[in-house]
């Protein structure tokens, strides 16, 4: 079994990658819930979503998530009716966030519901949220805390980033299945997700870094920092924010007490040269993805380094 702990973009597009190159039964997926909102009274579960989509074939690749070829009459109408529209919506989405609040309305957990929306949609692989209790990433600006959404989509990352917090962490509880997928996995992989808000929540969550600690599958990540920066988004800032070098280095330094292996892209050679003298295996691969062939080769790259390691593990055994 691989179990896969991700967000909602960059995991989303190695997610792809894996699907390709896997069958869906081997793999069970992890995904933040930090991002998690109500939208016009509706339950958002937007890095659900997008796995969900990728995993489904429905995600809308041009703009890296929603549902592909989707419209947007509600949005427009919403707006004319006065309300908010920063947060887009696709009409087929929608479908998929009303029948999440039925559901969650009729008391199903959202492991339950995630289930249920995947089975219909013709999913296969395992989609499980990280917990089942709300945790929200709270973002600290001069403005006052955000969420995550509030922070990322409606003011597009440009607040001075005071503090971190996932409120609700220290009493939640990992949904079912989350345990025992990291602890039995062969292999855990860390998605090029950002460290802080999309992989943080998970880690936040009791019992969660303990199983990582646990496990006797290999753990590698993937990493979402590129010659120093971000691919996208606002990974960087957020890792600077919490003391990290924005680097791989710092993308090592945030899984440290866990990690065996990190994958860095090729423009980050020499960064894998200095990192293999903390005793970090480092595998060097071409790690940004725009084809579905940069997709699937990436996620070979990945699983074969990882298992090659397990078998030289073995054999030294
Ligand atoms: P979120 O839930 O939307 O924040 O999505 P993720 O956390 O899963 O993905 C965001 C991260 O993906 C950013 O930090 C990007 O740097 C990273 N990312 C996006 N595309 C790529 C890519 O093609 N390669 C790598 N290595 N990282 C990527």
């Amino acid at each position: 079994m691989i179990t896969v702990l991700t967000g909602g973009t960059g995991g989303a597009k190695f997610v792809d990658g894996l699907r390709q190159v896997i069958a869906p039964e081997e793999l069970t997926i992890i995904v933040n819930t930090g991002d998690d909102l109500l939208w016009w009274g509706l339950y958002v579960s937007p890095d659900i979503d997008s796995i969900t989509y990728v995993l489904s074939g429905m995600l809308s690749k041009e703009r890296g998530w929603g549902v592909k070829g989707d419209t947007f009459f509600c949005l427009q109408h919403m707006g004319q009716l006065g309300q908010p529209t920063w947060f887009h919506a696709g009409d087929r989405d929608l479908a998929v966030h009303i029948l999440r609040s039925k559901l969650l309305a009729e008391g199903k957990t959202l492991s339950e519901v995630t289930t249920e929306i995947a089975d219909k949609l013709g999913v296969k692989a395992r989609i499980l949220p990280m917990s089942n209790s709300r945790v929200e990433t709270r973002v600290g600006t001069p403005l006052g805390e955000l969420s995550f959404e509030e922070y990322f989509v409606q003011r597009w990352y440009q607040d001075p980033v005071e503090s971190i917090r996932f409120a609700g962490a220290a009493d939640a509880e990992p949904a079912p299945g989350v345990i025992d997928a990291i602890v039995n996995a062969d292999v855990v992989l860390l998605a090029p997700s950002n460290p802080i808000t999309s992989i943080g929540p998970i880690l936040a969550v009791p019992g969660v870094r303990e199983a990582l600690h646990k496990t006797r599958g290999r753990i590698a990540a993937v990493s979402p920092i590129v010659a120093g920066e971000a691919v996208a988004g606002p990974a960087g800032i957020l890792m600077a924010s919490q003391g990290l070098p924005v680097s791989v280095a710092g993308v090592a330094q945030a899984y440290h007490d866990f990690l065996d292996m990190l994958i860095v892209d090729v423009r980050d050679t020499e960064a894998a040269d200095e990192l293999r003298k903390s005793g970090l295996r480092v595998q060097v691969a071409k790690t940004v993805m725009r084809t579905m062939e940069d997709k699937a080769e990436l996620a070979s790259a990945v699983l074969s380094a990882v298992r090659g390691q397990s078998a030289a593990a073995a054999d030294h055994a």
